[in-house]
């Protein structure tokens, strides 16, 4: 009788995550072979079973041994975690069959089932990490050369790919983990997102979202998988989310800029996702050939264009065989990208009038393709498909416009000062913004500015609120601006010098942009360091809603 060998991979470690060829395969096996920790992992699955047990360092006597009681006539089952072609056993046991002379019409049967590698199963735990391009590197150099890791590091980081670490760190190896995230540092934002993941599955399971830059914070061994994120890959509800997409949003000092949810989900915003797939890659029993769909003008030409357009920035590419007939006379074409290019126009900090000619411009800019937006921040919102920010952006300058990028950044937000007449704290105004305006923070943050005590513009229900009384300051930090429980900012200081409030916005704004974690509002942030600049958090009452009865 031939004996065979099944190569398992039995998942990350939880009996409902092993397939159900691979729970039978073991059952039908003779023999198990494989490292002490994952015999007993699946323990429960086996009847009788002779089990050969090996430590973790002898994969190719343990591959040996399989492939000779194989020949012996038996089945055997050789187990990996995971999948067993992923940092596992088959590779191993088809080479040492190879040095054996094996083939299949001849030599023992050999079956590879599939598991689910640490990827997938620390992925889903994490929320939604991996989604688009990505790659898994073992940091382990007992079998590769450490340059060779290096390299491979160093590639996937400058092509944006996410990547999920594998045996990241053990007792000895503890190096290659802080080398690795020096590499990325090279190509990722300090606050990429990262996901730890230990023992996924099973007892102990341990996961952490940090990120790029303090990840070595946390807790990280031999039983971790590291997922970091791409430049796409945000954190949302304590998920790790990497888009499906590329963006083609930018804004004045990003070449690419965060789709909120529903925005992602717009046609316009990625045209190769959702319904639109279909257009770009048409399905087989479609019988209508691409010509006859242009006659038609069913084609999905326009589309495929567009999104060959945008990923080909600026590059000479070949597109002559989907274009239509008239483009088809040029045989290469060099594309421009055009995403679109979104960002705010105020008419100036104190000055809330815009001009008719502005007014003008701002129409003939946005034209039919782009949209004009009013917001309840003292701003317009314009977006605009073009390539070239700077044409558009100046023409609004020069005629006294004020632009600033959104998102989260650092807006200032001023009242019109009795329409500039209680005009002594402008300057300071002014300054502020000067400083700190457009500013990258963890979350979008409103400084709130009022010219006088009456405070009309709502300043003390801004993230930080300044109030001109009596010559001087009076500061409040940490409103809750939106939601159910919304509430203004805490009184902090009364009468801070004049000559003293820029610095200390300054510091407080660069503070919260350093330390503020990832999408952490800036009331979060102050309730969690609980003292900024010498201000202490103070708790808010918590609200007691009664049951209301209503017409009794
Ligand atoms: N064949 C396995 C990988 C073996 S290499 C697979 O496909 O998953 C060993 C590495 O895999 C570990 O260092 C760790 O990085 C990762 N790993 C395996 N199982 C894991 C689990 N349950 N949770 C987290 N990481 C795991």
């Amino acid at each position: 009788m031939k004996g065979k060998l099944l190569v398992i991979g039995f998942g990350p470690g939880s009996f409902e995550h092993i397939t159900k060829r691979a729970r039978e395969a073991i059952q039908e096996s003779d023999v198990i072979i494989g490292y002490n920790t994952y015999v007993d992992l699946i323990r429960d699955l086996l009847i009788n079973q002779e089990i050969v047990r090996t430590g973790m360092t002898e994969e190719v006597s343990r591959a040996q041994e399989a492939v000779k009681q194989a020949e012996a006539g038996k089945k055997v089952a050789v187990i990996s975690s995971g999948d067993a072609g992923v940092y596992g056993m088959a590779g191993l046991i088809y080479e040492v069959l190879i040095e054996k002379g094996w083939n299949e019409t001849e030599g023992v049967g050999v079956e590879v089932i599939p598991g689910i590698s640490a990827i997938n199963s620390c992925a889903s735990l994490l929320g939604a990490p991996i989604m688009h391009d990505a790659c898994t590197i073992s940091l382990s150099d007992h079998l590769t050369p450490w340059e060779r890791i290096e390299k491979r590091i160093d590639a996937a980081g400058s092509a944006d790919f996410v990547i999920a670490l594998y045996n990241p760190r053990s007792g000895r190896r503890t190096r290659q983990i802080i080398e690795a995230q020096n590499i990325l540092l090279k190509y990722r934002a300090p606050n990429t997102p990262v996901g730890l993941v230990k023992s996924a599955y099973r007892d102990r399971e341990y996961v952490q979202i940090t990120t790029l830059e303090k990840m070595l914070e946390f807790d990280i061994g031999m039983l971790t998988t590291v997922i970091i994120g791409n430049s796409t890959t945000f954190l949302y509800d304590g998920k790790m989310i990497t888009p499906r997409g590329y963006q083609r949003k930018y804004t004045l000092d990003r070449n690419e800029q965060q789709l909120k949810p529903h925005e992602r989900l717009k046609k316009e915003n990625e045209p190769w996702s959702l319904t639109q797939e279909q257009a770009l890659y048409p399905s087989e029993n479609d019988n209508l050939s691409l010509e006859e769909k242009q006659k038609e003008g069913t084609a999905p030409l326009t589309l495929a264009t567009e999104a060959l357009r945008t990923l080909q920035q600026n590059q000479e590419i070949e597109i002559a065989p989907i274009l239509n007939k008239e483009d088809a006379k040029v045989e290469k074409a060099v594309f421009q990208q055009e995403s679109i290019l979104e960002f705010a126009i105020s008419s100036g900090i104190a000055n809330k009038k815009f001009t008719a000619k502005q007014m003008k411009l701002i129409a003939e800019i946005a034209d039919e393709k782009g949209e004009i937006e009013y917001t309840p921040h003292h701003q317009i919102l314009l977006r605009v498909p073009t390539s070239h920010p700077d044409r558009v952006t100046n023409r609004l300058k020069n005629e006294g416009l004020l632009l600033a990028p959104i998102g989260d950044v650092a807006q200032v937000k001023a009242c019109d000062f009795c329409d500039e007449e209680k005009d002594e704290s402008i300057p300071y105004v002014n300054e502020i913004h000067k400083r700190i305006d457009g500013l990258k923070t963890p979350k979008e943050i409103k400084i709130g500015f009022n010219g006088c005590a009456m405070a009309c513009y709502g300043a003390v229900k801004e993230d930080i609120g300044i109030v001109f009384r009596k010559g001087k300051f009076d500061l409040f930090l940490g409103a809750k601006t939106i939601g159910r429980t919304a509430h203004a900012a805490q009184p902090v200081a009364e009468g801070i010098e004049k000559e003293k409030i820029v610095d200390i916005i300054e510091r407080i704004v660069q503070g919260y942009a350093n330390d503020g974690f990832p999408n952490e509002r800036f009331h979060k942030y102050f309730k969690r360091v609980k003292e900024i600049e010498g201000f202490t958090y103070r708790d808010v009452p918590v609200l007691v809603t009664e049951q209301v009865i209503c017409g009794e």
